[in-house]
């Protein structure tokens, strides 16, 4: 069993860094007991431009059928038979995974304290597996590969016999990869694809599989279009472990997801619609309403709090008025996939001088968010628990005062709109409230009256004349005379709760 991962690189940045990011030397060839034979690393080419490392694993047939149920293979009559002779010591399988696994722990978690930058961000990758038994061919191979976003997914039968090409093709691809990808990221979707391909284990699915696949699908398994086969067959077509895992991915592709589907919307809207069109996305319509309204504010340096995967920063960027550009957000992980989208790292120097992404928390003040024309929440409040929202508008009207902030957030009313929402359910697995039109601007007022700013509204998506909007948008703007600190306008209220809320969200904002 063979498989071999090669980079190119420069005199800069060259490609024996694989050594690196793999945690084996390229100088060395290093052999590894695993539980079914021995497992090698060696590199066949190893320089600055090119650098190629093979993982050969030696099968020990013997060891597998005393180790195990020889599950898989070769079924009565002749199971005794083909249990020592088979395709294991050639064909990538679910043997390989397991080996990939051991082998490259620390390449698979994404871990290289040597170099994490490198670690962390795409590489030219070649990948070439040269017996992959492919149950579904290469098509099959083609639809599982192609969405992960690999340039060049190549799949070619391997006849069964050279000499006799009338008996036809085997059921082996040579697969070959190439594109820019994550290491981690190549080597993950390996692991779960290789089984999954040959549609065998060797080895007796137990329910942490699920806990395996979802470790190793996160990031792009959930959004996959085979999602269903690859779940199914990964996890040995076991119907209560594949429902599990299903589920669990579900919320996955929820949260990763803008917001529920808006087709279902439009077909629960109106029935009407022309369904050659297609609908534009909620998420679109909201950016849409943002960069209205920054732009209606004469806005240029802009901060989006809670930028997420950075979609709105990637829309603010193709606007040359926008000149500064400040993206935060509290996860590392979405601020990785916003600097992903955005290429960052391949950005001339101009644009790239334009925008920033940093990691916070929106509960704690932060100096460096003072100054800016405008602030946008989209999507934020809901995901903070009530308590702590004080906290968050008093980071962000109390201590950052931009001049503008825009804020928007699911209406709640509308809910009743979403077929596919089940009654009382909030649209996102995070949400932990979602606010009526009431509710929404009875805080906004207060927040405006406390800190200063006067608020207007603007329904995004369609305007439901008896629930509303899918999603409300605030836009608020800064008084005039209001005075920097704490809002005049708050100061003058007589409510004593809003002069708690206040209080409290002063001091645990500043508690950071
Ligand atoms: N603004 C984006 C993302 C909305 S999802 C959009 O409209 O698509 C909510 C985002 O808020 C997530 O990325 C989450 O990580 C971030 N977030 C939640 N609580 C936060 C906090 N306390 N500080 C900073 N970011 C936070």
């Amino acid at each position: 069993m063979f498989l071999t991962i090669g980079t190119t690189g420069t005199p800069e940045r060259p490609a024996t860094d694989l050594g690196f990011l793999l945690h084996k030397h390229p100088d060395k060839a290093q052999a590894f007991s695993t539980s079914h034979g021995s497992a090698h690393v060696f590199y066949p080419e190893a320089s600055a431009e090119r650098c190629t490392a093979a993982l050969l694993l030696e099968v020990d047939p013997v060891a597998l059928v005393r180790r195990g149920k020889g599950k898989g293979r070769g079924g009565a009559p002749d199971a005794a038979l083909a249990q020592y002779v088979n395709d294991r010591p050639y064909a990538a399988s679910s043997l390989l995974s397991v080996a990939i696994a051991a082998v490259f722990k620390s390449a698979l978690g994404g871990v290289c304290r040597a170099m994490p930058e490198r670690a962390e961000n795409p590489l030219p990758l070649r990948i070439e597996v040269p017996a992959l038994p492919a149950r579904g061919g290469a098509e099959l191979v083609r639809k599982l590969f192609t969405p992960l976003g690999w340039e060049r997914v190549e799949a070619t039968a391997v006849p069964l016999d050279e000499q006799f090409p009338a008996w036809g093709d085997s059921r082996y691809v040579q697969l070959v990869l190439e594109g820019e990808m994550r290491l981690a990221d190549a080597l993950r979707q390996l692991y779960i694809l290789l089984p999954v391909l040959d549609d065998a284990k060797h080895y007796w699915v137990a329910p942490d599989e699920v806990d395996k696949l979802l470790r190793a699908g996160e990031g792009w398994l959930a959004e996959h279009p085979e999602r269903p086969l690859i779940t199914r067959r990964y996890l040995s077509h076991r119907w209560g472990l594949t429902r599990q895992a299903d589920q669990a991915l579900e919320l996955v592709r929820l949260a990763e997801s803008d917001d529920l589907d808006v087709g279902s919307v439009d077909n629960a809207v109106d029935e009407s619609t022309d369904t050659e069109e297609k609908p534009v996305p909620l998420a679109e319509h909201r950016r849409t309403a943002i960069l209205d309204a920054l732009r209606a504010a004469g806005a240029s340096r802009v901060l989006d709090l809670g930028c997420g995967q950075g979609q709105l920063v990637q829309a603010l960027l193709k606007d040359v008025r926008f000149t500064e550009i400040v993206g935060v957000d509290v996860s590392m992980r979405a601020l990785t996939i916003a600097s992903r989208r955005l290429k960052l790292d391949r950005m001339g120097e101009r644009q790239a001088g334009r925008v920033t992404l940093r990691q916070g928390s929106l509960t704690y003040t932060d100096k460096a968010l003072t100054g800016y024309d405008a602030a946008v929440l989209s999507e934020v409040i809901e995901h903070l628990d009530l308590p702590r929202l004080p906290a968050l508008e008093y980071a962000v009207f109390g201590a950052a005062r931009p001049g503008t902030v825009v804020v928007t957030t699911p209406n709640v009313e509308y809910n009743v709109r979403w077929e596919t929402l089940p009654a009382g359910h909030v649209r996102h697995g995070d949400h932990r409230f979602e606010w009526t039109r009431g509710e929404f601007r009875e805080w906004a007022e207060q927040v405006a009256a406390r800190h200063g700013y006067t608020v207007r509204y603007v329904p995004v998506g369609e305007d439901d004349p008896e629930v509303g909007p899918p999603t409300q948008m605030a836009v608020f703007s800064r008084s005039a005379d209001a005075a920097p600190g704490a809002g005049s306008a708050g100061r003058k209220t007589h409510d004593a709760e809003n002069r708690t809320t206040e209080k409290t969200g002063k001091k645990e904002a500043e508690a950071a």
